[in-house]
């Protein structure tokens, strides 16, 4: 039943419903639209301001914890290649849990080594200078004469690493040299005030990586990628430190139908346009209610010509246009001759095609502007403006034989049909006239039927 009146009221909807329902869906679409290039640009916006500040919070990090170095080069220098004791020092300086160990070694020997996590006694009496050994970014730091970043590798700990190497030189100048320090720091860790893992929390997946020096291949030194897809919109920002260059990719996975405020619009807008269309469909509905009641409170609803007090107020309009302009307009009472036989004989319902029919016929003939309506019962009146008594004899002849001439053919019957008409002039009022007509009318009867009798004073 719902289902039926679902059906029904789609499947007659108005083209200004439909119409106005598009409009609001463009409308909508657009707003929606707009909403989605605002979001994605301050999404991009804030993609562009996140991977600044890791990046340089990455930087910020090792800088904090690679300071050790030159604290501890600062001592050395101090006590003129001497620290008194360094594992009180190096506990002090050794304050962050991603540090995994503190070394000196003069020379390029390591002589004192430091670890709150590891056993590194075997370090002591590593040779950092010596080449053979793969101490490649010792000897780098040697030659440059400043801290340089070795990593990130495997340690032999069995944990990634990131070594800082500092030569120690005496003298400002930098002329003598007292050998080498070191700072290791465990990695990733050593990127956890970065808060790198708070990007997922975030909406980010972000990928730490470089080119490795000794491969030349990409190396990824961290990441919190699950599955990357294709459409992953990222940024990137190199990250130079020391004498490293690493790169930070940040991705987003989320696109336009992961935001809930585009979702909700996108539901409002559907429903503001479905709105749209049942006000604009009830409204033509109303429009159309509207003009069928006119129709009704017009026609008469078994012939479908005018009704008796719709054909009185036109007719009381129009002749006073017609007084004005001198014209001589007509009144002709039309009754169906026998009508009651036909009932009698066919039944009512033969009956009520017999009027249909008649009425058919009577208004093919009428000019456009003459006015036919049902009088009442078997009885039709037709006002006909702007004639003359030729022309209206010429007319109603016509109206007689259309009706008398074919029988009526009907399904169940075919019968011979024919009307008497009663003429009359309007000349003061048209009840007068009417009145006139109806007598002329009778006249026809008296006569026989079948007939055309005007009205003579
Ligand atoms: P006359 O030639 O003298 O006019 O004879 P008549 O039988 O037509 O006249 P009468 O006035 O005696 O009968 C009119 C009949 O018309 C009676 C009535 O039942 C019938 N009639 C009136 N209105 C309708 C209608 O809407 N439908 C049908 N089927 N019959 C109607
Ligand atoms: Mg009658
Ligand atoms: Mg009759």
């Amino acid at each position: 039943m719902k289902d039926r009146k679902v059906k029904k009221f789609f499947s007659n909807l108005s083209r200004m419903a439909v119409l106005s329902f598009l409009i609001s869906i463009i409308i909508c679409s657009s707003m929606v639209g707009v909403v989605i290039v605002n979001k994605e640009r301050s999404e991009a916006l804030q993609q562009e301001q996140f991977i600044l500040e890791k990046s340089l919070r990455i930087q910020e990090a090792l800088s904090r914890l690679f300071f050790r170095t030159e604290i501890l080069a600062a001592l050395i220098r101090q006590g003129n290649g001497y620290i008194e004791d360094f594992d009180a020092i190096a506990a002090l300086i050794v304050d962050d849990p991603s540090i995994s160990n503190i070394l000196i070694a003069p020379d390029g020997i390591v002589t004192s080594v430091f670890s709150t996590h590891d056993d590194v006694s075997s370090m002591i009496g590593h040779n950092f200078f010596d080449e053979s050994s793969g101490n490649i970014e010792a000897i780098k730091a040697l030659e440059m004469g400043e801290l340089v970043m070795a990593g990130p590798f495997m340690a032999v700990q069995g944990h990634m690493i990131l070594a800082g190497r500092l030569p120690v030189f005496l003298d400002t100048e930098r002329t003598n040299l007292w050998g080498l320090v070191s700072v290791t720091l465990r990695f990733p860790e050593a990127l956890d005030n970065a808060e790198l893992s708070r990007l997922r929390i975030q909406g980010y997946e972000y990928e730490l990586w470089r080119i490795n020096p000794d491969t030349g291949e990409r190396q990824i030194l961290d990441s919190n990628i699950q599955d990357a897809s294709a459409d992953a919109r990222y940024v990137e920002e190199r990250i130079q430190f020391l004498n490293a260059n690493w790169h930070l990719r940040l991705l987003t996975t989320r696109s336009w139908y992961n935001y809930p405020e585009v979702i909700i619009l996108i539901i409002a807008g559907f429903f503001v346009s479905l709105l749209v269309l049942f006000i604009a469909q009830n409204n033509f509905r109303l429009k159309q209610t509207r003009a069928e009641l006119d129709i009704l409170a017009k026609t008469d609803p078994l012939t479908g010509v005018y009704n008796r007090r719709y054909f009185a107020d036109i007719v009381q309009t129009d002749i006073k246009r017609s007084n004005r302009f001198n014209e001589k307009c007509y009144i002709i009472l039309i009754d169906a001759d026998h009508f009651k036989n036909v009932n009698d004989t066919y039944g009512h319902l033969t009956g009520d095609k017999v009027l249909i029919e008649l009425a058919r016929r009577m208004k093919e003939i009428i000019r456009p502007y003459d006015l036919l309506a049902r009088y009442g019962g078997e009885e039709f009146i037709i006002y006909m403006p702007n004639s003359n008594q030729d022309g209206i004899a010429a007319a109603t002849e016509r109206l007689r034989l259309r009706i008398c001439e074919h029988s009526f053919k009907f399904a169940d019957a075919n019968l011979d049909i024919s009307a008497s008409f009663g003429v009359a002039v309007i000349d003061d009022s048209i009840e007068k006239a009417i009145k006139n007509a109806d007598d002329a009318l009778y006249k026809a009867k008296e006569e026989g039927r079948n007939r055309v009798v005007f009205y003579r004073a």
